[in-house]
This record gives structure tokens, C-alpha cells and sequence, in this order.
């Protein structure tokens, strides 16, 4: 597996590759469900790319950002067991040269649902992904139904700036309880994480969202929103300062 923190060297080597390239952006601490998003990239491709950058420009909290978990060393064992060819690690200062002074904004699927409560976060997020999509030059990125209402903001910049990458949506991975796999459960206290099995449970059951919400807040989740849009019942809740979102299709 080769490693690449310079993106001149990157670029170099991605002139070299003859065949299909998959692509898998990730803020690291890796979990299952970003291998499985992996797993089907190499199903699909010649080669198969994985960035880990965690992103300051897509966290409206610095403390969220500052407690990100980070795993460099386990996550890059994983990569290798995996078989993934090729790991970008870029830095800061070389994935933005302009500062943040140039962004993506989009105005209306952004404006709901995270976008409303996170200000600035999916132009952080596109952002960083068209810079990332743009290095990568990769025939196919893959991208979790987890984050859905980000999934759909970036098929939609991909059509919309004409970008040659396809943009693939893959399927929630979840643990046995059905909390969905997420980096930042592993900040969760035992406690936490018992409560967490719940908002899955509650989002999923066929009551309507006005009951829903008074359960979240009972089994002891701060509810963000809970609505229904694109045929999914989307929802985001905090458990101390950890947030949590998930989605099901209704
Ligand atoms: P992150 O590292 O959280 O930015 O996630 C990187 C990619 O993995 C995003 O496309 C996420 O939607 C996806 N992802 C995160 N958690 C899951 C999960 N539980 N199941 C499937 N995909 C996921």
C-alpha cells in the first residue's frame, strides 16, 4: 500500500495507473462501515483510493473538532488488511493554499435538516470533497447513506459542476443493537452508548414524528429534529456533547 502526504507525489502516481480508480474520503478513525464502503470500492475497481483528513472547515464546534477521534496508525493496519492501494494524508496547509477563501455553497437542500443547525458545515463539506474529487481523478466515489442529506448535496455538486467522478451511495452499516457505525461512538461513555442503541429503535418505529420526539427526549437524547424528507425519516440528537444523526427509509 503506498502512503502519500505531499499531493504532488499523489498526482504523479495517479498519472501512472492504468485501469479503474475508486475513491473513499474519510475523517479516519475507521470502523466498519467506512470498510464496507471500501470493500465495494475494490469490488468495483483496478485500484482503490482512501483519504483520512479530518476537515476543520466542515466542524461549526471547535470542541467537536478538537475531540475527533484519531487512529492514524490502526487505521492504516486496517487499509493494508483490506488491500487498498493507495492512502492520501494531505495537511492542512496543502489542501487549502487559498485559506478557505474560495467555497462551495449551495442554497437549498443545505439550508435544512444539519445544514440549519450547523452553519457553514456543507460548505465546509463540499469544499473539501470537490478539492479531494479533484485530486483524486477516481472513475467512481463512494459515499455512506449514513450522512444522507450529504450524500445528496454532493451527487448533486458532481452534476452540477460536471465532474467525471461517479457518485455512489452506499448502505448503513450498523452494530447488532442497531446503532449506526459512527467514529464518534467511541467517545460515548458505557452508559452513553447504551442509551445510544435507542435512537435507532425510536426513529425506526411506525409512530408518527410527534411522539417520537417525547420518547427521544424520555430515553434521554436532546432532540435536534426529527422530519421526514427525500422518503427517509432523517433525525440528529445529542447525548452529552456528542452528536448522533441517522436516517431510515419510511
Ligand atoms: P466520515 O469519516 O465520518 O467522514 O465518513 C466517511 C464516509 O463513510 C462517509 O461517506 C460516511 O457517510 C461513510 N460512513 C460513515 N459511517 C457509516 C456507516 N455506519 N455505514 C456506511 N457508511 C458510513
Amino acid at each position: 500500500m503506498d502512503i502519500f502526504r505531499d499531493l504532488n507525489s499523489w498526482q504523479t502516481y495517479r498519472q501512472s495507473l492504468n485501469g479503474s480508480l475508486g475513491f473513499v474520503p474519510t475523517m479516519g478513525a475507521l470502523h466498519a462501515g467506512h470498510l464496507s464502503l471500501m470493500q465495494q470500492s475494490l469490488n468495483e475497481n483496478s485500484y482503490t483510493l482512501v483519504s483520512i483528513f479530518v476537515n476543520p472547515t466542515q466542524f461549526d464546534q471547535q470542541n467537536d473538532f478538537e475531540k475527533y477521534p484519531s487512529h492514524l496508525e490502526r487505521d492504516i493496519r486496517q487499509l493494508k488488511n483490506l488491500g487498498v492501494h493507495a492512502v492520501l494524508l494531505p495537511t492542512y496547509e496543502q489542501i487549502y493554499p487559498d485559506h478557505y477563501t474560495y467555497k462551495v455553497t449551495e442554497s437549498t437542500k443545505s439550508q435544512i435538516l444539519c445544514g440549519k443547525s450547523r452553519k457553514g458545515h456543507f460548505d465546509g463539506v463540499l469544499t473539501i470533497v470537490l478539492k479531494l474529487l479533484n485530486l483524486a481523478k477516481a472513475n467512481k466515489a463512494y459515499f455512506g447513506k449514513k450522512d444522507f442529506q450529504q450524500y445528496l448535496l454532493i451527487r448533486d455538486m458532481a452534476a452540477a459542476f460536471f465532474l467525471d467522478t461517479e457518485i455512489i451511495a452506499c448502505e448503513i452499516l450498523r452494530e447488532d443493537d442497531g446503532l449506526a457505525m459512527s467514529s464518534r461512538n467511541l467517545r460515548l461513555t458505557p452508559q452513553q452508548r447504551q442509551i445510544a442503541a435507542h435512537f435507532y429503535q425510536t426513529l425506526s418505529c411506525d409512530k408518527p414524528i410527534e411522539q417520537i420526539i417525547p420518547i427521544l427526549n424520555q430515553q434521554g437524547f436532546e432532540v435536534d429534529y426529527i422530519e421526514e424528507h427525500f422518503g427517509r425519516r432523517l433525525g440528529a440528537v445529542q447525548l452529552g456533547d456528542i452528536r448522533l444523526i441517522d436516517n431510515v427509509e419510511i
